[in-house]
């Protein structure tokens, strides 16, 4: 008989984009395309497309803790990733139930602003990431601004990168990944710290598209379903920075504003 669970399963906790982009969406097409089985934990609904965020409303904790059990009664989750959480509270939620279930190492997108300027994260639960998130999370792939607000140093170079890379790990997180697409520069480089103590910048050129929608979440869902397909930390980072690119540098018309991500590239 197959054995049952056997295909690698990956899970996003997060929030839905009605317009497809960003969010849940796309972390589904992503695990689906990096070739695992891909679940999820709904936190919140937005009302959204391309041109910004119209409005979103949390789930009751109720269902939420519902959803975490319902996975761990029948799946067998190999890699999670963490995105919107919207406020402290369910920022809270979805750690307890981190601790309470296994589901393989979490890659924490500690998501707060959308590119429209909508907030997906409420200001007072940044301190709650920090305290409840960091010390579960296998990695953290802050882009610049969030990797400010979560240390609270400010970031203008390299040098510094690097430093809130190594305090974003004495906070917790065992492997840190700092994106550099909101610094000025005609490469988008990230810098990646390694549990080992190893570290290693990716870069990819610029491309001057607006079409950057989700970008963030595709790449913590790609390097999610490498994890859960047995990549090493380093390779699932490079892997997801080569397929992040691809699908940023031919672009899909879809909608008036910041467009999604061509996920066939
Ligand atoms: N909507 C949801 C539900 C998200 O999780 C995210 C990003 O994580 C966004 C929107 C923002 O996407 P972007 O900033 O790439 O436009």
């Amino acid at each position: 008989m197959t054995e049952i669970n056997a295909f690698p399963q990956t899970l996003t906790i997060a929030g839905t984009d009605s317009g497809g982009g960003a969010g849940i969406m796309a972390d589904i097409k992503t695990m689906q395309e990096r070739h695992t089985f891909a679940a999820a934990v709904v936190v919140a609904v937005t009302a959204q497309n391309t041109l910004g965020v119209q409005d979103f409303m949390a789930l009751p904790a109720k269902l939420i803790d519902e959803q975490f059990a319902s996975l761990a009664a029948d799946l067998k989750i190999s890699a999670c990733k963490t995105g919107m959480l919207a406020d402290a509270e369910h920022v809270e939620i979805v750690a307890a139930n981190l601790r309470k279930y296994d589901f393989g190492p979490l890659t924490v997108d500690p998501v707060m602003i959308a590119k429209g300027g909508a907030p997906l994260l409420a200001a007072d639960a940044i301190d709650s990431v920090r305290q409840l998130l960091l010390p579960l999370a296998t990695l953290v792939t802050p882009n610049l601004p969030e990797a400010q607000r979560l240390t609270g140093m400010t970031i203008t170079n390299a040098d510094e990168t690097e430093a809130a890379a190594h305090y974003l790990q004495q906070l917790g997180a065992k492997n840190v990944l700092i994106k550099g697409g909101h610094a000025d520069q005609s490469e988008v480089r990230d810098f990646a710290l390694l549990a080992s103590g190893d570290s290693f910048w990716v870069s990819a050129p610029r491309v001057a598209t607006k079409r950057t929608h989700g970008t963030g979440d595709t790449l913590s869902s790609c390097i999610t379903a490498e994890l859960a397909k047995g990549k090493t930390m380093a390779q699932a980072i490079r892997l997801a920075k080569k397929f992040v690119a691809a699908a940023i540098a031919e672009t899909i018309q879809v909608g008036h504003g910041h467009g999604p991500l061509n996920h066939w590239a």
